[in-house]
């Protein structure tokens, strides 16, 4: 799994192709954006409250399965605040799923290796033959869990994370804004 760095530069990018696409509030839309890319590692917080933060982690959650239902869910949301039903549960679907996308790619030393990505329509895990991601050293324990997270392998497992999805973000306005121009130019 990458850190929560790599997957908010995610959300961050999607965010940047339609602004403002959740919520007229710049601030508001983004955060959404990036809440919604980092929404699957919610799954460590029950086993956090239990003392073994990942014990349910890399679930059900980090799956299609948890994507659609999420992006129902959402869907629902915004279509009771007077918005498209089906635009908003794609937008959540996709960006839900760059979490996914980001996490298959990544080192994983711990059995089960990867994330149940396919699942309820099958029951195994996947992860990429070649990850690009460098897997997150973290405690087992609650108590010392997020201090843990700070040490030297994670720093660079994060700078790797800044580099490539940096350059995704990066690349993103870029395209927007050359498009921009060009149909200003029109
Ligand atoms: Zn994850």
């Amino acid at each position: 799994m990458p850190l929560p760095i790599g997957h908010a530069l995610a959300g961050l990018a999607c965010a940047q192709v339609r602004p403002g696409f959740f919520f007229r509030n710049r601030w508001q839309d983004v955060f959404f954006f990036v809440f919604l890319a980092n929404l699957p590692d919610a799954d460590f917080l029950p086993g956090i409250i239990l003392g073994h933060p990942n014990l349910y982690h890399h679930g059900i959650f980090h799956s299609v399965g948890a994507a659609l239902a999420i992006a129902a869910a959402g869907g629902w949301f915004f279509y009771l605040k007077k918005q498209p039903f089906w635009s908003r549960a794609v937008a959540i679907f996709m960006v839900f799923s760059s979490h996914l996308l980001l996490d298959f790619f990544s080192w994983d030393f711990g059995a089960p290796f990867g994330i149940p990505l396919l699942w309820p329509f099958v029951n195994r895990y996947f992860i990429a033959a070649r990850p690009i991601f460098i897997n997150v050293i973290r405690s087992g324990r609650s108590d010392d869990f997020f201090i843990s997270l700070f040490n030297r392998h994670n720093l660079a497992a994060a700078g790797r994370e800044i580099m490539i999805m940096g350059g995704v973000l990066v690349a993103v306005v870029t395209v927007r804004c050359l498009l921009k121009k060009k149909r200003s130019l029109k």
